[in-house]
């Protein structure tokens, strides 16, 4: 029986200062902690100063360990680098996916390019948590370029969903990913209307970059707010009621303790101790940009 997933929260995404980027964040706030297994969203919008060379926008050399820190980008591009070897620059459409894993440096500036392509970098980045057992795996990076992603263009010919993991209908997205997990975005045009079949076990959210959609049982949803669902149900139907560019995400929930310190997410303090410990001795890498 077609059911579909009842809203939970509407969650606003209000600004914050992250060393003079500014981001917005629907979660984690004060009215939910995260969307297991989706741990933080942030969405950026904002002009690479041209003041500044290009090479030291952005955030330089980093950790990270026990997560993936996935960056989906809308406008401009993203140069990559990690200790590794990974290098890449992705544009618009794309989508960088890095299981950071046992721990992994990078550097995360706009593409070289950015001036000559309007100057803005807009961008989701989204912590996907990685459960206890593959915390320590090898790290692994997954470049997405928008030409090799597939999507579902609706029948109405005018709107379109991308697959970037998991599956949507017969279409499968490239990234693979730890645990059972459906990352799609919606370039919808005012009209169109699709149902998303979603599994009743996961836990799921829609962020709307912008535009305006009716959510089928609910009502209207704005830009630049995010809607959390129930598990139980086995669809999201969404109506766009002006342009909108969107994120929706579903995934099996860990169902286990998170402890986050800056850019660590482990299961307990002791790791999150051994995590700047291996860090501090060079266990993540080095990356020289
Ligand atoms: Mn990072």
């Amino acid at each position: 029986m077609n059911q579909n997933k009842k809203v939970k929260a509407i969650l606003p995404a209000p600004i914050f200062d992250m060393g003079g980027m500014k981001v917005r964040q629907p979660f984690p706030s004060a009215a939910i902690e995260q969307v297991d297994p989706f741990i933080l969203l942030h969405h950026a919008n904002n002009a690479v100063p041209s003041e500044v060379p290009v090479s030291q926008s952005g955030v330089g050399p980093h950790p990270h360990r026990g997560f993936s820190p996935v960056t989906f980008i809308f406008r401009g591009g993203v140069h990559h680098r990690d200790s590794r070897g990974n290098d890449s620059t992705i544009y618009a459409g794309g989508t960088q996916w890095m299981n950071a894993g046992m721990g992994v440096m990078h550097s995360e500036r706009p593409a070289d390019n950015i001036h000559e392509l309007g100057g803005t970098l807009e961008l989701i980045q989204l912590w996907v948590n990685t459960p206890a057992a593959r915390k320590m795996d090898q790290p692994a990076y997954y470049p997405l370029k928008a030409e090799d992603t597939p999507g579902i263009r609706l029948d109405d010919g005018r709107s379109e969903i991308k697959v970037i993991a998991g599956t949507l209908e017969n279409v499968k997205g490239p990234v693979p990913t730890l645990t059972p997990v459906n990352a799609w975005t919606l370039d919808f045009k005012k009209g169109s209307h699709f149902r998303f079949t979603v599994p009743d076990l996961h836990h799921s959210f829609i962020y709307l970059l912008d535009g305006k959609l009716r959510i089928a049982g609910f009502g209207l949803v704005e830009g630049l707010h995010a809607a959390v669902f129930e598990n139980e149900g086995n669809g999201i139907e969404v109506e766009a009621m002006e342009d909108t560019r969107a994120l929706l995400m579903t995934g099996l929930p860990l169902n286990e303790t998170v402890v986050s310190h800056g850019p660590f997410v482990m299961n307990n303090e002791t790791q999150i101790m051994e995590a700047m410990r291996d860090y501090r001795m060079g266990k993540m890498g080095i990356l020289i940009e």
